[in-house]
């Protein structure tokens, strides 16, 4: 039987729009009806707040699912499902979405996962036998050269480069790119499916020149096929991360047409119709 795809949010720079991206994706599909299963593998645990998700003292994170084996912790037992959101008299339905959260413990998880020479495959191989029950799976790596990115890498056959659309951004994804031609030999299902420009700023019908000169920059990098459309800098985008919503739910669904065409390059890899 396939597999439902794993994409991973891949940028090697803080603030790039990787929690932001790899968070909306979830939230979008799982609009659509697709069960979403995210995985918090930064123990900077961005996603695991933006879902609302508290980490209980009791139950396993990613640090037990990649540290410990299969018949210590079950992989099951680290799901949590993420609660609705009460916007105003309205209830935002979360019932799609689960995640495997993290905490800051996380960051221990490095020298285990280099102690075993096989960081690449150890996330790969604990979700494969839950990962079928989800319509799709979706991994948040840290924004370093460590472990835990090298196994969000090997984790996915669908990698997203989030980039900022300045100075910074550009050279996040250079070094981004760099980190798939290394490991790409060994992951030939994985595949790079776009890049979207983060945070770009339009004065009026223009954008400003460092963001129009970064995508520029981008585009020639990675070329035309694999631009996606930018997300704007804007403050409805903040305030939704914040209220734990999509902009879409704040009557702003345009402001998320970068995931929109993220999803749709995803659709033929779905392993059912929704
Ligand atoms: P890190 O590597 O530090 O985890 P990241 O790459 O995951 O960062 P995000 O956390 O997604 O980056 O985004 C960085 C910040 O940008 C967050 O504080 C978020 O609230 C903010 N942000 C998200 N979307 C927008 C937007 N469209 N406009 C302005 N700010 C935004």
């Amino acid at each position: 039987m396939p597999y439902p795809p794993t994409v991973v949010s891949l940028g090697l720079a803080g603030g790039q729009g990787k929690s932001t991206v790899a968070l909306m994706l979830g939230r979008y599909l799982g609009r659509l009806g697709i069960p979403v299963l995210f995985v918090d593998c930064d123990p900077q645990s961005s996603l695991t707040s933006f879902l609302g998700v508290q980490v209980q003292p009791d139950t396993p994170t990613l640090l037990e699912v990649l540290t410990q084996p299969e018949e210590k912790t079950k992989i099951i037992d680290a799901i949590a499902s993420v609660p609705d959101v009460k916007l105003g008299d309205r209830i935002i339905n979360n019932s799609n979405l689960f995640l495997i959260p993290s905490d800051d413990g996380l960051e221990s998880a490095n020298y285990k996962l280099a102690s075993s020479g096989l960081s690449l495959f150890i996330l790969r191989n604990r979700l494969q036998p839950i990962v079928s029950n989800f319509g799709v799976a979706i991994v948040d790596p840290p924004p370093e050269r460590s472990h835990l990115a090298q196994t969000s890498l090997g984790a996915g056959d669908r990698w997203v480069i989030p980039a900022e659309s300045n100075v910074k951004g550009v050279q996040s994804l250079l070094r981004t790119m760099e980190l798939i031609k290394e490991f790409k030999p060994a992951l030939p299902y994985g595949e790079l499916m776009g890049v979207v420009p983060f945070r770009a700023r339009w004065t009026g019908l223009h954008p400003t020149n460092a963001t129009k000169t970064s995508i520029d920059t981008m585009q020639q990098l990675v070329g035309d096929e694999l631009m996606l459309p930018h997300i704007l800098e804007s403050d409805v985008f903040k305030n939704a991360i914040n209220q734990r919503v999509a902009p879409t739910d704040l009557g702003q669904p345009n402001l998320e047409y970068a995931i929109h065409v993220l999803a749709q390059r995803l659709k033929p890899a779905l392993t059912e119709e929704y």
